[in-house]
């Protein structure tokens, strides 16, 4: 059976999107930001432990760049979203809004523009 996101946001409101420098600045230049500005409006830090700049505070949510059409989640940066949002929810694991366990080598439909 393929997954299909059904929008409820639900990974976007309760999981703290870890960010990888290259999310930040993907998303920075998108919103054409200078990142210090980016990341000091988003709570972000130089974390020197893992090498990677990530949210100040990883469970702080909901994502700031989600939002709500109709009812229904919308990502505001999709095109350029963090690689973890990409894959999410990937084998293994369980969609939050659906409760559903992807399995491997399952499709997963795009409808989060
Ligand atoms: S960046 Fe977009 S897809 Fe990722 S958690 Fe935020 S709203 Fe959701």
């Amino acid at each position: 059976m393929d997954f299909s996101c059904q929008r409820c946001g639900k990974c976007c409101r309760e999981i703290g999107i870890p960010w990888s420098e290259l999310d930040v600045h993907l998303v920075a230049a998108h919103l054409n930001m200078h990142l210090d500005d980016f990341l000091k409006l988003y709570g972000f830090q130089d974390n020197v432990y893992s090498g990677e700049i990530e949210h100040m505070d990883p469970g702080v949510t909901p994502c700031p760049f989600l939002k709500y059409d109709r009812e229904k989640a919308v990502c505001k940066i999709y095109p350029v979203r963090p690689w973890v949002c990409r894959g999410y929810p990937g084998p293994g694991m369980v969609c939050r809004g659906g409760q559903k366990k992807i399995e491997a080598g399952e499709q997963r439909e795009e409808v989060y523009s």
